[in-house]
C-alpha cells in the first residue's frame, strides 16, 4: 500500500463516521418479570414482557437499564451504530499503523540512498 492509497483508504473510512451523537454501547436482552403477588397476569404465570438495554463495564459489572418497547427499535439501532463505529476506528488505526511503516522506511531507505559510497 503506498500513501497515496492509504489516504484514499481513510478518507473513505471518515466518511463513514455519521451519527456519533446517537451511539449506544451494550445488548438487548428481553427478560419476563414477576409481581410477587397481588397481580393476575403474574398468579397465572405469564408475567411482563421486559427489554432491557445490558452495558458491562470493566471489572465484570454490568448494568441494566429497562427500556420501553418503543425504545427497543431506537436502541437496537444505535447498539448498531456504535458497532459501525468502533469497527471503523479500528480500521482507521490499522491503516494509521501502516502509515507509520511507510514514512519509517521511507526514511530509512533515503538515508540509505543518501549513504550510499559515490555520492
Ligand atoms: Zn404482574
Amino acid at each position: 500500500m503506498t500513501h497515496k492509497q492509504a489516504a484514499v483508504t481513510r478518507a473513505k473510512l471518515l466518511a463513514r463516521l455519521t451519527g456519533l451523537g446517537t451511539v449506544l454501547r451494550g445488548s438487548l436482552l428481553e427478560r419476563t418479570t414477576y409481581h410477587s403477588s397481588g397481580c393476575p397476569k403474574c398468579a397465572r404465570g405469564e408475567g411482563h414482557p421486559q427489554w432491557v438495554l445490558n452495558v458491562g463495564y470493566p471489572g465484570g459489572k454490568t448494568r441494566q437499564l429497562s427500556l420501553r418497547s418503543e425504545q427497543v427499535p431506537q436502541v437496537r439501532q444505535a447498539i448498531e451504530q456504535y458497532r459501525q463505529v468502533k469497527e471503523t476506528l479500528e480500521a482507521i488505526s490499522e491503516l494509521n499503523q501502516q502509515l507509520l511503516r511507510l514514512d519509517r522506511d521511507e526514511a530509512r531507505a533515503s538515508k540509505a540512498r543518501n549513504t550510499e559510497p559515490g555520492q
